[in-house]
């Protein structure tokens, strides 16, 4: 029963963080899971649902759902739409824009949209969607068809960021038409691994046949996730976050987060080589390409600044930006200032070096150099070898190492 109450307080927690319009003894309707993925599921399943009653009730054809998104949104919901069999429709990105197009959203929207998913800090930039445009459009768009399409919003990150540095962007459930909204406890939550949460604006918008009730437990509980049993430590961590900092100690936290990434930012522009790809309206991170990338690119920037420890991760963008490529550093809670101006003097270091080797060095050249102490020959020949086949060399080791162990102890295992 603690685990229940726990995990109802933070909802109501973030629900308000969130302006659910609740009534003063109300409390409010969602759940704990591993991450914003669980909660995305449980999102969609639930769109996907309502969806399906109505269209019922109406005597209308339900074998083809679809979902409207950005082309830049997480895999989450990639998998979402291949395992419970929904449609997804990407709007395209273009170059200098990568979030979706409220516009273009719309326009895609047809009866069999179950909902239309916003991102509140797109995974590859940061970059906070229109959420209030997409709405506006959209309670348009409904008035002439008579349908009533919603919104999710994936605030994965921004759920706990735009409450504490941007209170008076719209994006949440002051917004009539978002119904529900997913938030990862363990990105900007400050929660170690394996937590998010998903809630509800009403209870209407979660279908009761979705519910589960089971009393074996000693009373009733109502479970809505996919899995059933799971530890409880991440939701009393939250929880211990959610009262111990309070929202003066989150906003402390996200202010200084978007302080380190501000001198971030300023420091990499200083050096004139990069374009900056992020906002500063967004998730504290800077997403940044380079501005010549003909004799080397940012994968090599990538891969030179592991020396340095730094993982700073280099992709590229999706359709129709696929020739855009960054790098991306994600601002933690636990990066300083120093810090800050260290990556900026390694990566100046980087460039420096790029700048005196020739043209695109390729993994031989590397080699060469000396990098990872083996011969070039060596290195080349390991490339070539298929992942399958060390797949199986690892295999024939371990099996030759059990026999060997069995025989030796004598016993089953
Ligand atoms: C990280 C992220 C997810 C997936 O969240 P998990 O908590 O890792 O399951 C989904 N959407 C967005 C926008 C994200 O940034």
């Amino acid at each position: 029963m603690m685990y229940m109450n726990t995990q109802n307080r933070c909802v109501n927690i973030i629900a308000h963080l969130f302006n659910a319009p609740l009534e003063d003894s109300e409390s409010a309707v969602g759940v704990g899971t591993v991450g914003s993925s669980e909660a995305i599921m449980l999102a969609g399943l639930a769109f996907k649902r309502k969806w399906q009653n109505k269209r019922r009730a109406e005597g209308k054809p339900i074998d083809n759902p679809n979902i409207v998104t950005g082309a830049n949104v997480q895999v989450c919901w990639e998998k979402f739409a291949r395992y419970f069999e929904v449609e997804l429709k990407e709007v395209k990105l273009r170059e200098g824009y990568y979030v979706m197009d409220p516009e273009k959203a719309v326009e895609m929207v047809d009866e069999n949209t179950i909902c239309v998913a916003a991102i509140l800090g797109s995974t590859l930039n940061g970059e906070f969607e229109d959420v209030k445009r997409l709405n506006d459009l959209l309670v348009e768009k409904n008035k002439e068809t008579g349908w009533d399409t919603p919104i999710h919003v994936d605030a994965a990150s921004g759920g706990f960021i735009a409450p504490f540095l941007y209170p008076e962007l719209e994006w949440d459930f002051r917004l009539p038409l978002v119904k529900s909204i997913n938030v990862s406890g363990h990105k900007y939550g400050l929660v170690y691994a394996g937590i998010g949460w998903v809630i509800w604006r009403n209870k209407e918008d979660l279908p009761e046949e979705l519910i589960f009730h089971i009393n074996y437990l000693g009373a009733d509980q109502p479970t809505f996730t996919l899995n059933f049993s799971k530890g409880s430590s991440q939701v009393i961590a939250q929880y211990y976050q959610l009262i111990r900092l309070g929202f003066e100690g989150y906003r402390n936290v996200m202010e200084n987060c978007r302080e380190n990434m501000i001198v971030l930012k300023e420091g990499l522009e200083k050096t004139e080589r990069f374009n900056i790809v992020s906002k500063d309206e967004g998730v504290p991170l800077v997403a940044f390409s380079l501005r010549d990338n003909h004799r080397h690119d940012e994968f090599e920037i990538s891969d030179l600044l592991r020396r340095f420890g730094w993982i700073v991760p280099a992709y590229t963008m999706p359709p129709d930006a696929q020739h855009v490529t960054v790098l991306r550093v994600v601002i933690r809670e636990d990066f300083s200032h120093t810090l800050a101006e260290r990556l900026v003097n390694d990566i100046q270091k980087v460039l420096h070096e790029l700048d005196t080797l020739p043209s695109k060095l390729s993994s031989n050249v590397k080699a060469a150099d000396g990098e990872d102490g083996k011969p070039a020959e060596t290195r080349a020949l390991e490339s070539k070898k298929s992942d399958l086949e060390k797949t199986r060399e690892i295999t024939t080791i371990w099996r030759k190492f059990v026999t060997a162990r069995k025989q030796k102890m004598n016993v089953v295992c």
